[in-house]
């Protein structure tokens, strides 16, 4: 069988199911859209107002996602990610929820009270046992060596900026 070709379509059709099965009660009031941005190694995605016009809100997924060896379900949970920013009124219309997107646990009680902490989980462990790897593959020689040489303290969370 024929993999799905990973292009932007793919994306979208990710961010309507991840919408519609864990989202349903958060009204889209905008319109959202969903693309590749540049190749980076420690944003998994982001989102963001177009600043061409700022009613729309663009979430921005890396493209190292395009990779067959990045499972379907770390490209949900960062988008569920994102979703979560968009609910708590972070460059979306809504009423924005807390002062720091990132607030004391707020992103890994969203899964929770979603019924996704294993999404949550699974993402997070399989970062931290490839991530690092894919890093290697994906990016020169130079920055590699510190990725690799074993002792490198990588910051936790290290992936999400
Ligand atoms: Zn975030």
């Amino acid at each position: 069988m024929q993999m799905k070709a990973r292009d932007e379509r793919w994306l979208q059709q990710i961010l309507d199911k991840v919408w519609d099965t864990c989202f349903a009660d958060v009204v889209q009031d905008n319109d959202v859209r969903i693309g590749y941005g540049r190749k980076a190694k420690r944003r998994l995605g982001s989102i963001s107002l177009d600043p061409q016009d700022r009613t729309i809100s663009l979430i921005t997924i890396n493209p190292l996602f395009r990779r067959e060896d990045v499972p379907e379900y770390v490209v949900e949970a960062t988008i569920f990610h994102e979703l979560t920013h968009y609910a708590h009124g972070f460059n979306s219309p809504l009423a924005q929820a807390q002062v720091h997107p990132h607030a004391g646990g707020v992103m890994r009680r969203e899964y929770a009270e979603r019924g996704m902490l294993d999404l949550y989980q699974l993402q997070k462990r399989w970062l931290k046992d490839n991530w690092p790897r894919i890093i290697a593959e994906e990016f020169p020689r130079r920055s590699q060596a510190r990725l690799t040489s074993g002792e490198v303290k990588l910051p936790k969370p290290f992936w999400w900026a």
